[in-house]
């Protein structure tokens, strides 16, 4: 790999792949179906300390990424990680395993398990180098319940199920609109459409995404050209923002999964090696990885449970679902990106602290650029940094009418308080 394919912009990171940041380079760790064992969890910790900062993120597509590594640790983390199973043979295999999957699938007895279909898709895709050639953040999910966002995060292609064995296959840009389907026409039906996208953007290069497709032509078109007939969904199916799930989670008594919020989607070392320790005291083996920058580890027991709140609350992670750093989503900022202007993190921090509390809490993304890396899509705030100074945008992206301008950050807590306060009137 050459130094300029090293500080390539815009690059969609992998671990084989890495992207320089602020901070060094990002090696991005891409958990096959969304799932990890509880043993990777020590290599990871243990590499990114070694041969990073020691900072991992959890992305809103549910990938680990070890931050402030360079050239030679690099090359030296990608041999302990392989020789643990956690990285591809090549970058086209890696990059094209852009799947995202319900982290409680198959453990909520009110969800629907698709993680077979996940798995058969994962196959599918690795063995036809034609999709090789998709656009690196072209995704699909598969949504457990009849909601086609897995975590509030659009993909484009998402699988919802609506009935039993039943599915309904929908495209960003108009999630409204799907195809129905049987569970076992699902996958041969999502590489169709991944075909039929291709063959667009063969002819119409300035076509990136899904939705740019759906812009240009209409769902119904798309769905037409791969053979299936569309309909209407709308009424058995929202959107709504999902609550992350964290914390305790039962069904009629049972408990069945235990999961920790990462502050601002960001763990250290030790205390993911912590929660490691906790995991494999329990006797626990796996961990699932949450879009909404949470761990999801599976439970049968309630002591388990207690085991991994536990432990988190002691390393200061997040267990309640009330807590307001859970609705933020943040970049890196100054101290991790050249391109912010401000700490958002530190930033983020502080608007946390002054709103904990409050009955009501939006979304609040603050982005030290116009880029918006953090969060794709509107979030009730949008702080972005501009020259040291935030510019506020409700209910928009980075790039939306500006309600507020310039203000300082040693202002800003104020000023996104006074917001909350008067919209939850
Ligand atoms: S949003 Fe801007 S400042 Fe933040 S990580 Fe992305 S490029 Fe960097």
């Amino acid at each position: 790999m050459t130094t300029r394919s090293l500080l390539r912009k815009g690059w969609c990171p992998g671990a084989l792949r890495p992207m320089q940041s602020g901070d060094g380079l990002i090696l991005r760790v891409r958990p096959r179906v969304g799932t990890l064992h509880v043993s990777d969890l020590q290599t990871i910790a243990k590499v990114a300390a070694k041969f990073g900062s020691g900072e991992i993120d959890l992305t809103n597509r549910g990938n680990l990424q070890l931050r402030g590594l360079d050239a030679t640790s690099h090359v030296q983390a990608l041999t302990v990680l392989g020789e643990s199973g956690l990285i591809d043979a090549d970058e086209g295999a890696e990059a094209i395993r852009n799947i995202m999957v319900d982290p409680l699938s198959g453990i909520d007895p009110v969800r629907a398990d698709i993680r077979s279909l996940a798995q058969k898709l994962e196959a599918a895709l690795l063995a036809d180098r034609a999709f090789w050639e998709l656009p690196a953040k072209f995704g699909w999910s598969f949504s457990g319940t009849a909601t086609p966002r897995v975590g509030d995060r659009a993909t484009d292609i998402m699988v919802a199920s609506i009935a039993p064995e039943t599915y309904a296959v929908s495209l960003d840009g108009a999630s409204e609109v799907s195809a129905r389907l049987a569970s076992s026409r699902v996958v041969e039906t999502v590489t169709r459409l991944a075909a039929v996208f291709l063959e667009r953007r063969i002819s119409d290069p300035s076509i990136g995404r899904m939705k740019d497709a759906v812009a240009r032509s209409g769902s119904a078109t798309i769905y037409a050209a791969a053979g299936l007939e569309s309909e209407i969904l709308a009424a058995a199916r929202s959107d709504a923002v999902a609550v992350p799930p964290v914390g305790s989670h039962d069904h009629c008594g049972q408990v069945f999964a235990a999961s920790v919020g990462l502050p601002f989607g960001r763990i250290d070392a030790d205390q993911l090696e912590a929660l490691h320790a906790a995991a494999s005291s329990a006797g626990l083996d796996a961990v699932r990885m949450s879009p909404q920058r949470v761990l999801v580890f599976p439970v049968n027991r309630d002591a388990q449970r207690d085991q991994i709140l536990n432990e988190a609350e002691r390393q200061g992670l997040i267990t309640a679902p009330d807590d307001p750093r859970l609705f933020f989503d943040v970049c890196p900022g100054s101290r991790g990106c050249a391109n912010a202007t401000t700490d958002t993190r530190r930033d983020a921090r502080r608007i946390a602290d002054r709103v904990r509390g409050h009955a009501f809490l939006p979304s609040i993304h603050v982005s030290g650029c116009e880029k918006g890396c953090a969060r794709r899509g509107a979030a009730a705030l949008t702080l972005v940094a501009r020259d040291g100074r935030y510019d506020v945008i409700c209910n928009d992206g980075p790039t939306g009418a500006v309600a507020l301008a310039a203000v300082s950050p040693e202002n800003i807590e104020s000023a996104v308080a006074r917001f909350i306060i008067e919209h939850a009137r």
